[in-house]
């Protein structure tokens, strides 16, 4: 057993209220620079839809992730020789189209403008050329509107699992029907980013699992672009570099939640520490599709076992690193709880941002006052789900139906004990009777409840001790640095190791 930490998400989808405030925090802390106009390294999509860059799902296109041949994990971009031989011209790249061309407004034409009976208006330019344009694409061009169901038709998870007939039928109710999908890099156990990088440029942290560009040895030969299927590594046009989300490594550093998390309106992004097994990822990552989720559970580990502490502690990991993974809410959704599923598993990346899927769109029905209400009879619902369960496999469980069905049913169950304890609309036996189908007990549906309705900002980020010696450093003298970093630390950071 090789343990080792990771650094993990989980977005709580029915939280999520598309406000993009996380994209915006994100932008304008590490993407406002000539080079990166394009880039959204936090992004939030309108599902059903083709997201952003478009169609990055389609993998027959793209070919990101990694794939089985006679068992064996292949990177799906090929192998090396391959590689070398695409390294000049690589096939499998989004194109500026793919992404959209970003651009700003003319808000001088507002100032300037004569005085006149019509409303003056700031024409739009283009980031790249500086000169006037049509907008054609944005970072959620899917949104309802910008163009839904028009593009969301050809979602590729829906092109998968529903035929014509189905998905025109499907888009008759689509209007009512879509969620919000907030993306960050993964930071996956078995990044194909890495595995795709000639130059070994792309690194996985040693102490927090963090993927990372070296932007020194980086060439630019972008690879990683096509080798990660979730298209989260970008080019720097203006530097030649590959970059990346960094899960605001700086401000875990001294202690801070990542921007998007620290911003996000909906609280629906919750950060830990998971201990995993090393030495499995291989074996996980060859699984079949049905086992995929199941394997990505297996391989994360009990931080309470005696032998896991004793394994963890013998590779040098600190004592509150393991404390901090027992009290990870991200171990409670994902493995104690199992409530939140990784999206598409199937890519095989083992990727470490889980997401408990959107309850809402799936049972609600519009009520004649015009409000959304979840309907009366709670589990046939599900079997006559209004956003179909298998597009929800599609993204959430490699096609695995009873995976998500099973997520549902306490997702569920648990809403129904909550009402019956206090609104009190539903008899008791029958919501002690979903509890039981659901395989719950009552004091796991409090716990779901307060850290989903109630959590604090500290139980939401757990965030492990790593500091760094240059924090110590400025807590020695909270004087000395006053000038150049402003007041330095008061008192000696607790946190560090
Ligand atoms: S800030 Fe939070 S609620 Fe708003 S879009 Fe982002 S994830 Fe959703």
């Amino acid at each position: 057993m090789d343990v080792r930490a990771q650094v993990s998400m989980v977005f709580h989808l029915d939280k999520c209220i598309g406000c993009h405030t996380c994209s915006l925090a994100c932008k304008n802390l590490w993407t406002d620079r000539p080079g990166t106009e394009y880039m959204w390294w936090n992004n939030v999509e309108t599902k059903p839809g083709t997201g952003y860059p478009t169609l990055y799902e389609d993998q027959d296109q793209y070919h990101g992730g990694w794939t089985l041949e006679d068992g064996k994990l292949r990177l799906k971009l090929g192998s090396r020789p391959t590689e070398l031989v695409n390294i000049s011209f690589n096939p499998r790249l989004p194109t500026l189209d793919d992404y959209y061309e970003p651009f700003t407004y003319r808000y001088k034409d507002l100032i300037d403008a004569r005085q006149g009976n019509d409303q003056p208006v700031a024409r739009p330019i283009s980031m790249i050329t500086g000169e006037d344009m049509e907008i054609e694409a944005g970072p959620n061009w899917d949104d309802d509107l910008s163009g839904s169901p028009i593009y969301a038709a050809n979602d590729p998870n829906l092109q998968k699992v529903m035929n014509e007939d189905e998905r025109r039928q499907f888009f008759e109710m689509q209007q009512l029907v879509f969620f919000y999908l907030p993306r960050i890099c993964n930071h996956c156990l078995n990044p194909s980013c890495v595995a795709a990088c000639p130059t070994g440029a792309i690194y996985k942290r040693g102490e927090d699992g963090i993927v990372l560009v070296s932007q020194e040895k980086c060439q630019g030969w972008r690879m990683c672009v096509s080798g990660c299927p979730y298209k989260k590594v970008y080019f720097n046009w203006e530097a030649g570099k590959a970059e990346k989300c960094i899960l605001c490594y700086p401000r875990l550093e001294t202690g801070q939640a990542p921007a998007c998390m620290h911003s996000c309106v909906g609280k629906i992004r919750y950060l830990g520490v998971l201990l995993y097994d090393a030495e499995r990822i291989e074996e996980t990552a060859s699984k079949p599709d049905c086992d995929l989720v199941e394997a990505q559970r297996e391989i994360i580990q009990d931080p309470f076992d005696p032998e896991v502490i004793r394994q963890a502690m013998a590779r040098g990991m600190d004592r509150k690193v393991i404390e901090a993974a027992q009290r990870s809410p991200v171990y409670k959704y994902v493995k104690q709880w199992k409530l939140a599923l990784p999206l598409h598993p199937e890519w095989r990346t083992l990727p470490m941002l889980f997401y408990v899927p959107p309850l809402l769109p799936v049972t609600a029905t519009l009520s004649q006052q015009g409000h959304y209400e979840l309907d009366k009879d709670f589990f046939s619902s599900l079997e006559s789900a209004r956003l179909p369960i298998r597009y929800l496999a599609s993204l959430f469980a490699a096609g695995d139906e009873a995976m998500v069905v099973a997520v549902y049913k306490k997702l569920l169950a648990g809403r129904m004990f909550k009402r019956a304890e206090t609104v009190g609309d539903i008899p008791m036996e029958k919501a002690a009777q979903a509890l039981e189908d659901a395989r719950l007990t009552p004091e796991e549906v409090e716990d779901i409840y307060r850290l989903t309705a109630l959590a604090s900002f500290d139980e939401m980020f757990v965030i492990p001790p790593m500091l760094r010696e240059v924090a110590i450093e400025m807590g020695v003298d909270p004087h000395e640095f006053q000038e150049e970093r402003g007041a330095g630390f008061v008192q000696l950071p607790s946190r560090g190791l």
